[in-house]
C-alpha cells in the first residue's frame, strides 16, 4: 500500500480545521463561526435535476450586494474551494511557486502541498503587516500570492498602502490574491475598489463568517472576467448544491440584510465588552487589536488557559506553536451571554490559582 502513496501526499498534513481536531464542549469559540443562526425555507422540487453550474438568482443577488458584474463572480463550495481552484488551475509542479505571509491561514499551504507546489514563505513583521521589500524580492517565480485580509488568526487589517505598493510592483503574471473572509467586520476597508485597475488581483468572499452560513459551503471569488473564465474550465461541473443557492439566496435577500448586518453589529459590540474586561487581567499579556469576529490573545501560560477552558466548557484556538505566536490563543466572539460566562471562568481560574 506505501507505494501507492505519492512522497507528498504521504508528508502531507492535513488541514488541522476545528472540526478535525475534534474538541467538545458547550461553547464553541474555536472556528470563528457566527454564534447567531436563522430560519430558512427551503423548496425542495426540483432536487431530480442538477443545479446551474453556476445559480443564476444567487449570482444575481451577490452581484447587486457588491456591486460587482456577474461576469466577475465565481460561485465556489466555500472560499476554501476557491484557494484550491486558483492552484490547480495555475500553478505548475516544479515551475510554479506560490508565496504567503505567516501567520496567517493554513490552507493555503496545504493545498499548495497536496499539488506539490513549491512555496515561499514571508513572515510578517511584528506588528503583523507586511514586509513588502521581501515579498518584491523573493516574487520572481511566484503565480499566486495569498494576502488575508484582515488577517487569520492575528485580526489586523493589512495597510492599504501595503497592498498598493504590492499591486504595483509585483508582475503582471503573478495573481494577488486577497482573501476577505472576515471583511464584512470592517467592510469599508475592502479592496473591491482596485479590481477596475489591476487585472491580476483576485478577491475571495465566503458567506461562512459574518453571514452565519458556514454550515452550507458557499464562497465567492471575484476577479477579471477573463480569469473568472478560466476558473470556469477546471471547476466542478455542478459545484453548487440547490440546497444551497436556495438557502445563500435567501440570505442574500432584502428582508435579511438588516437581520444579518444587525447581527455583525452584536458580535462587534460584544467583541468590544469582552476586550474591556479582559485586557487588564494580570494574566493577560496582551490583546491584539480586532477587526473581526476573533481577539487573539497572548496569555502568561496559554496551555493552562486552553485546559482549564476546555474543563470549563469552552472550545478555544490554540496558536501557540506558531512562530511569533507563543502562548496565544484565538477565541472567536460569541453571545453577549457567552462573553460573560468567559469572562467570569477566567477570573474564577485566576482567583483560584488555576490559570
Ligand atoms: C474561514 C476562512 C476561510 C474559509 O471559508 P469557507 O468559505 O468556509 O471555505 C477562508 N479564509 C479564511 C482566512 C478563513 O478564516
Amino acid at each position: 500500500m506505501k507505494k501507492l502513496i505519492p512522497i507528498h501526499i504521504e508528508t502531507l498534513l492535513p488541514y488541522q480545521s476545528a472540526k478535525r481536531i475534534g474538541l467538545f464542549g458547550q461553547f464553541l469559540l474555536n472556528a470563528n463561526e457566527s454564534p447567531y443562526n436563522y430560519n430558512i425555507q427551503m423548496n425542495l422540487d426540483n432536487l431530480n435535476r442538477y443545479p446551474d453550474f453556476q445559480p443564476k438568482k444567487l449570482l444575481k443577488k451577490y452581484s447587486n450586494y457588491l456591486q460587482i458584474q456577474k461576469k466577475n463572480i465565481l460561485i465556489t463550495r466555500g472560499s476554501d474551494e476557491a484557494i484550491d481552484l486558483l492552484i490547480r488551475t495555475f500553478c505548475v509542479s516544479k515551475i510554479d511557486q506560490i508565496m504567503f505571509c505567516p501567520p496567517t491561514y493554513d490552507m493555503y499551504e496545504v493545498c499548495a502541498k497536496i499539488y506539490n507546489i513549491e512555496i515561499i514563505k514571508i513572515p510578517t513583521l511584528k506588528s503583523f503587516q507586511l514586509n513588502t521589500i521581501q515579498i518584491v524580492q523573493h516574487i520572481k517565480y511566484v503565480k499566486l500570492l495569498y494576502i488575508c485580509n484582515p488577517n487569520n488568526p492575528t485580526g489586523n487589517l493589512i495597510d492599504i498602502s501595503d497592498l498598493l505598493y504590492l499591486l504595483k510592483k509585483v508582475p503582471s503574471n503573478c495573481l494577488v490574491i486577497i482573501d476577505e473572509a472576515y471583511i464584512e467586520f470592517s467592510s469599508k476597508n475592502s479592496s473591491i475598489f482596485l479590481l477596475k485597475k489591476y487585472s491580476n488581483l483576485i478577491i475571495l468572499r465566503t458567506l461562512s463568517k459574518a453571514f452565519g452560513l458556514a454550515g452550507i459551503r458557499c464562497g465567492f471569488l471575484i476577479a477579471s472576467s477573463i480569469i473568472v473564465n478560466i476558473l470556469k474550465k477546471v471547476l466542478a461541473p455542478y459545484p453548487v448544491p440547490l440546497p444551497v443557492s436556495q438557502i445563500a439566496e435567501n440570505a442574500l435577500s432584502k428582508k435579511n440584510f438588516s437581520l444579518i448586518f444587525n447581527n455583525i453589529k452584536k458580535i462587534l459590540e460584544n467583541r468590544d465588552f469582552f476586550i474591556s474586561k479582559i485586557s487588564n487581567f494580570p494574566y493577560v499579556k496582551k490583546v491584539y487589536p480586532s477587526n473581526t469576529n476573533f481577539i487573539l490573545i497572548k496569555f502568561k501560560n496559554s496551555i493552562s488557559v486552553f485546559q482549564y477552558l476546555l474543563k470549563c466548557g469552552f472550545v478555544v484556538r490554540d496558536q501557540s506553536h506558531k512562530k511569533i505566536l507563543k502562548n496565544c490563543l484565538r477565541i472567536t466572539i460569541g453571545t453577549k451571554k457567552e462573553c460573560l460566562l468567559l469572562i467570569k471562568s477566567l477570573f474564577d481560574g485566576y482567583t483560584n490559582g488555576i490559570i
